[in-house]
């Protein structure tokens, strides 16, 4: 990988990279399949992904003829990586088995090491027999959606195909690496105004709040619009934030701080609710939601919004939150989900839901095409990457765990390949005109 790493720094040409060797090894974060059981009777919280994640040297796979080889520059950690490390709700390994009885391709998946990640920026060194779009040495940011286009069930929207996976979750050989095997139909340019690490934090999060909020598929956001958004500065929040300012619409953004209360005020979101200060108690015990406590949020909710009940909730923290969501859509509103941090078995009073005549949308990840809009924005400044603090590869575990225990803001990002921060930036003429202040507006937070 050293060969490929001084190529990619001194501006190799494609045909240059093209002729590197493709080591037979590389370096990865796993977890390993004999430790699955490893927490067994350990609280969630507790659950400590350091132990889980190792680093350590890989076999490469064999390239498919859909399939390219990157040089992973940096990747960054999702929630998907913490499920995977705390193995929870379940052992990850299941979904590698399964898709080992798909097809010979497919039985490369099944090994002892699950090697995460699922977002990554780098560079194409191969490519299969049957790629068109890409070459090596092309510049690319990588989209999770691992989509098998032979099945009809794909071709409406790709998210609805019957084997729809996500890369580096539900498959193996992800981006917590410094290389890794993507299909050529999870590739998008990367933003030439932004470093590697900036890069390699939007993918799965931005696609996520985008097909939530702005696309046909989700909650179909309108100018003048307000969003709820919880976790307004964590991963998917953050971003939900900047396409409600971006749509025309009004983010009332709640977070547990009043450090993340300002961090909205300079991302532009005036309204704010601090949820730790206003000590909601949705739950009064384990089975029973507090109604009167539901009406104290909606009050909240219209004291920063013109008196109104929003017309879009945001909801991922799940059963902690799904009632009070519900309850706080105006009539009519919809409630667009993506997740259950906090446990998905959820609850809501149907009344409250029926009689306002309200909506459910369930949104996951993107398709292509949506998250090549996400990219697209990003690429013309409109979107900013959320990018707070990096991380080394060997740092995996420790940035999975301040992830886990809600300690970081926005994305943290992980060094792969790249040396440093602050590479690969190819237009530093754009990123002037598009502010540095604003690009790395969540640094530091
Ligand atoms: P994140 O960066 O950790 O942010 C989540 C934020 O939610 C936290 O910062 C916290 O903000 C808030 N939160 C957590 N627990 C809460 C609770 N019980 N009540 C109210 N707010 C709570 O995580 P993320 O990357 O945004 O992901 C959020 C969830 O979405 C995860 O479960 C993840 O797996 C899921 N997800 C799903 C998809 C998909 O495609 N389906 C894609 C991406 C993420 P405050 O403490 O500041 O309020």
């Amino acid at each position: 990988m050293e060969k490929i790493l001084e190529a990619i720094q001194a501006g190799a040409s494609g045909d240059e990279i093209a002729n590197l060797p493709i080591p037979d090894s590389y370096r990865a974060a796993f977890v390993k399949r004999d430790e699955a059981a490893m927490f067994e009777g350990v609280e969630s919280w507790d659950k400590d992904p350091r132990k889980s994640l190792h680093v350590d040297e890989v076999r490469t796979p064999e390239l498919a003829p859909d399939e390219v080889y990157i040089a992973v520059m940096a990747s960054s950690i999702n929630f998907n990586t913490v499920w995977t490390s705390i193995f929870e709700p379940l052992p990850t390994f299941g979904f590698l088995d399964r898709m080992a009885r798909e097809s010979e391709y497919g039985a490369r998946h099944a090994r002892d090491e699950h090697i995460v990640g699922s977002d990554a920026s780098g560079v194409v060194l191969r490519v299969g027999a049957a790629v068109r779009n890409w070459k090596p040495g092309d510049r690319v940011t990588v989209q999770c959606n691992y989509v098998d286009d032979q099945d009809p069930s794909a071709h409406n929207d790709s998210m609805l195909a019957s084997n729809q996976k996500i890369w580096g979750f539900e498959t193996n050989f992800g981006a917590l690496a410094d290389l890794s095997v993507v299909k050529a139909n999870q590739l998008m340019p990367k933003p030439t105004h932004l470093s590697w690490e900036e890069s390699a934090v939007n993918g799965l999060c931005s696609a996520t709040s985008y097909r939530m909020l702005v696309s046909d598929n989700g909650a179909r956001m309108k100018q003048g619009d307000s969003v709820l958004i919880w976790g307004a500065t964590g991963g998917i929040g953050g971003y939900a934030v900047q396409y409600v300012l971006n749509g025309g619409g009004t983010p009332i953004g709640v977070v547990s701080s009043p450090e993340r209360a300002q961090t909205l005020n300079r991302m532009g979101c005036e309204a704010v609710i601090d949820r730790k200060a206003a000590n909601y108690q949705f739950w009064s015990d384990e089975h029973t939601q507090d109604e009167k406590e539901w009406r104290r949020f909606g009050k909240d909710i219209r004291n920063v919004n013109n008196g109104e009940d929003v017309d879009i909730v945001f909801e991922h923290p799940g059963r902690s939150t799904m009632g009070a969501s519900v309850f706080a859509a105006k009539r009519g509103g919809t409630i667009v989900t993506c997740a259950a941090t906090s446990g998905y078995m959820v609850e809501f009073d149907n009344r409250h839901f029926w009689m306002k005549l309200k909506q459910l949308v369930s949104s996951h990840f993107a398709n292509y095409a949506e998250s090549w809009a996400a990219n697209k924005l990003l690429c013309e400044g409109k979107i900013q990457p959320l990018l707070t603090d990096t991380y080394t590869l060997e740092q995996a575990g420790e940035a999975s765990l301040a992830v886990h225990q809600n300690k970081a803001e926005g994305k943290l990002g992980v060094l792969c390949l790249a040396p440093g921060e602050g590479l690969g930036v190819d237009d530093p003429e754009r990123r002037e005109a598009i502010g540095d202040d604003k690009i790395t507006m969540f640094k530091g937070n």
